[in-house]
């Protein structure tokens, strides 16, 4: 989740309107120069479209589109919204670019160790039913199609958790409305994902400082100046519980059914697409220090990874960040 504070609040003087708000277990916060409708408007407008998202792919709704696939048992094709089939297309590319490290499907398996809808008492799940979780996971057994856009579960209690990228869609979603309606220079962030166009003022860009990846650091590893871009971060030490003195992450590894357990702690990818960055973020956070780097180089992404080191962190760089490490 989130390891960025938005540098623009550090900043009363610009002269942007900033919003905040609350939407999919999160906060949402946007900074637009120059709107074109009033706060208010503005405002309600954006919760109308946060709530439609909602609506169409939050697991934590139980009559959400998302929900009521999740609750069928029915394995013949389904018609899916455009924006629901739109998201779970780019979760399969994702999945398979990944070999599956990102996968939507692996929501059963977050349950059971207790970081879905469902709130329970958060200990390491037993062997039997993880297993049996297990089992119900693989991102090919999601048939999608379009024209119509469609879906087909090829086993009935296939469940779908688009939690991983949702928020960047949505970010996504909020961008494209707000420059329909005129806007050219905005910030949009949910639960840390982000998307920005233009500038912050005039000559000067958007800018956010990426955290340390500890649960209350504030100090800034890096200030990142953000032009047309959308960047996404997955840290493994914002959401986790902790048993017998061991920490579990809300990452889950679909190889392993269980929390990520290694020393990669946070990733940040820049992308055109905040739906794509917010799932590689995921991604490349479940395949660690050695692949997540290795992957993100051949794919050709942007990213920051995060590395314990000892006491410290170390920082890996891909992409257009590459050759930027302060070691
Ligand atoms: P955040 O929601 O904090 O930004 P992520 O984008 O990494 O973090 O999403 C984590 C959430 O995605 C988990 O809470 C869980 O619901 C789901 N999830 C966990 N592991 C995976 C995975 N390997 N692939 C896809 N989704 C996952
Ligand atoms: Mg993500």
């Amino acid at each position: 989740m989130l390891l960025l504070l938005a540098a623009a609040s550090l900043d009363a003087a610009a002269a942007a309107l900033r919003l905040a708000g609350e939407t999919m277990g999160t906060r949402y916060s946007l900074s637009v120069r120059n709107p074109t409708l009033p706060a208010a408007e503005l405002q309600a407008e954006i919760d109308a479209l946060l709530e439609d998202i909602n609506d169409a792919m939050s697991t934590w709704r139980p009559t959400s589109e998302l929900s009521r696939l999740n609750q069928t048992a029915d394995t013949a094709w389904i018609a899916l919204s455009p924006a629901l089939h739109e998201v779970l297309t780019a979760a399969a590319t994702v999945s398979a670019q990944t070999a599956g490290a990102f996968d939507a499907t692996v929501g059963p398996v977050v349950n059971l160790w207790g970081f879905g809808p469902q709130t329970r008492v958060p200990v390491p799940p037993p062997a039997d039913a993880l297993t049996a979780a297990r089992a119900r996971v693989g991102f090919r057994q999601l048939q999608l199609a379009d024209a119509p856009p469609r879906a087909r579960k090829t086993r009935p209690d296939l469940y779908v958790d688009l939690s991983a990228i949702a928020k960047g869609y949505a970010v996504d979603r909020v961008a494209g409305w707000l420059a329909d309606r005129g806007h050219r220079d905005f910030m949009v962030e949910i639960g840390g994902e982000i998307v920005s166009r233009g500038h912050a003022e005039a000559g000067r860009p958007w800018q956010i400082g990426v955290a340390w990846p500890t649960p209350d650091s504030t100090d800034v590893e890096r200030v990142l100046s953000l032009g047309d871009t959308a960047l996404a971060t997955s840290g493994d030490y914002q959401r986790y519980f902790e048993f017998e003195g061991k920490r579990y992450a809300h990452e889950i590894d679909p190889a392993t059914g269980r929390p990520i357990e290694h020393a990669l702690a946070a990733v940040t990818v820049l992308h055109a697409s905040c739906m794509y960055a917010d799932a590689y973020a995921t991604g490349l956070l479940v395949l660690g220090p050695t692949r997540g780097p290795a992957l993100a180089r051949e794919l050709g992404l942007t990213a920051l990874f995060l590395i314990r080191d000892g006491t410290s962190f170390r920082a890996v760089t891909t992409g257009e960040l590459a050759g930027e490490e302060a070691d």
